[in-house]
């Protein structure tokens, strides 16, 4: 079922593995144009746009943007006791793990009389995407929140598309994990509306003020994406997040069953999901194939799999050793990357590039969506190169405190004063001089 790329006895550059791996296409800039209007029209007229724009996209037109306080404390009042249960679960775990990531404050006396402290402090307002189109993803509240909340964002809202079914008001297991986490602000709406409404602000239907946010974080569809683009200068953003992948650098001592099944866990979110294996074993690609060839009738979204799975962005890559399938995961950077062999532990500690990676028979990427603790929202697209997912340091801006004595300074003038000249900026130097003249 999956398309093989067979690599053994090559060693291509990391350079030419980037260009033949396979990976999702996601065309942004098709969709900026599409949203450059939608974005303008919410800037000059605020909510009466929003509706217009919600109307043609959702197929709704809710009374008003902000969700009542006490439709939240209902939803939670009425969610599925299991699911609640699990939420909470999720939630306790995500908190243990963020509370860790906590930064403090530390001061460096660079010389006597002369201190540098860094100070973390957190953004003010943070708007939060709940995706809500093809599904709903009250799992991805609790990623945005938990971090935002430990790092001590005081002020938070959820927006999350409005559904024709439940009468314009997002989907209700978001307004319940919303007020599960105590978040009391959340609006109805989705796409690139909501990102330009939490840029810009706007005054709701019944006269209350919504007022905007300093960044948006959360993943979304391709026009989500295009509305961060396009608005990055005018708010902050977390990144572009792309469809979601899963790399699987697996062995011989792998279990083919485990394998197909989390190739297909992560094809389900997305026709354009990437599901790729890296294998040193031609048995464990045949024996893989073999199982999905079972499993992906077997489950619910089989269209859907199917299509992420036989798609140019899924694949399986035979390597000629492990060492190669480090190597091949690494030029791919994968935003979930499993590791299924005989040393797990040993080979997750080689690879530098993922957004997490799930080490051993026992710590499935699902593990990870839900209740491992770690963060879900995560770079992709070959971000993890260069990028983290989600944390506490995502809501935490680090300012510099400086703080030196007159004594001090003129210690350190004189070098201020040559590098200024080197750069042919005298009166950067003469502002020094001008304290002793
Ligand atoms: P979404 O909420 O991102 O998008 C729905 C909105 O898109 C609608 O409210 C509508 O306003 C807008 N829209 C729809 N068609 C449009 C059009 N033609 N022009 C302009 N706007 C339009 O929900 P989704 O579509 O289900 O996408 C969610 C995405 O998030 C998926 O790709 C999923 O894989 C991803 N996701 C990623 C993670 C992660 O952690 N990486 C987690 C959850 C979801």
């Amino acid at each position: 079922m999956l398309s093989r790329i067979d690599l053994r006895g090559r060693e291509p550059s990391v350079g030419e593995l980037r260009n033949r791996l396979p990976r999702a296409g996601m065309d942004v800039e098709h969709a900026l144009s599409a949203v450059r209007p939608v974005l303008d029209d919410v800037a000059e007229r605020g909510v009466p746009a929003v509706l217009d724009h919600t109307e043609r996209f959702d197929a709704v037109r809710p009374e008003r943007v902000r969700v009542p306080d006490e439709e939240l404390h209902r939803a939670l009042e009425e969610l599925d006791p299991a699911v609640r249960a699990a939420l909470e679960v999720s939630v306790e775990r995500a908190r243990a793990v963020h509370a860790d990531q906590r930064r403090t404050e530390v001061t460096t006396e660079v010389a006597e009389g002369g201190t540098v402290t860094e100070r973390w402090v957190p953004v003010s307002r943070v708007g939060l995407y709940a995706p809500g189109g093809l599904a709903v993803y009250p799992s991805s509240v609790v990623m945005n929140v938990v971090p935002a909340q430990e790092a001590g964002v005081e002020s938070l809202v959820v927006c999350s598309p409005p559904q024709v079914e439940f009468g314009g008001r997002p989907h209700p297991t978001i307004l319940a994990a919303a007020a599960l986490l105590g978040v009391d602000e959340v609006w109805a709406v989705g796409g690139a509306q909501a990102v330009g409404l939490l840029a810009f602000g706007g005054t709701d239907t019944d006269g209350a003020e919504l007022l905007p946010a300093d960044m948006v974080t959360g993943p979304g569809n391709v026009y989500v994406t295009a509305a961060k683009r396009r608005l990055r200068n005018v708010i902050g953003i977390d990144a572009e997040a792309g469809p979601t992948e899963i790399a699987i650098l697996a062995d011989d001592t792998a279990d083919p069953e485990h394998v197909a099944a989390d190739l297909i866990s992560q094809a389900e979110h997305d026709t354009l999901a990437a599901s790729v294996l890296v294998t040193p074993s031609e048995e464990l690609a045949e024996a893989v194939d073999e199982r999905l060839r079972v499993r992906v009738p077997a489950t619910k979204h089989t269209e859907r799999i199917r299509t992420a799975l036989t798609g140019e962005q899924s694949g399986c890559v035979l390597v000629s050793s492990l060492a190669e399938g480090v190597r091949v995961v690494d030029a791919y950077a994968a935003e979930h990357l499993e590791i299924q062999t005989a040393e797990a532990s040993r080979t997750a500690a080689e690879v530098r590039n993922a957004g997490a990676i799930f080490v051993g028979p026992y710590s499935p990427v699902s593990l990870g969506d839900y209740c491992a603790g770690s963060n879900h929202v995560l770079p992709t697209g070959g971000c993890a190169r260069h990028s983290s997912g989600l944390s506490v340091q995502s809501f935490l801006r680090g300012i510099h405190v400086v703080d030196y004595t007159r004594q001090a300074l003129h210690e350190v003038g004189e070098r201020v004063v040559a590098l200024a000249e080197a750069e042919d900026l005298p009166a950067h130097g003469e502002a020094v001089t001008a304290r002793f003249d």
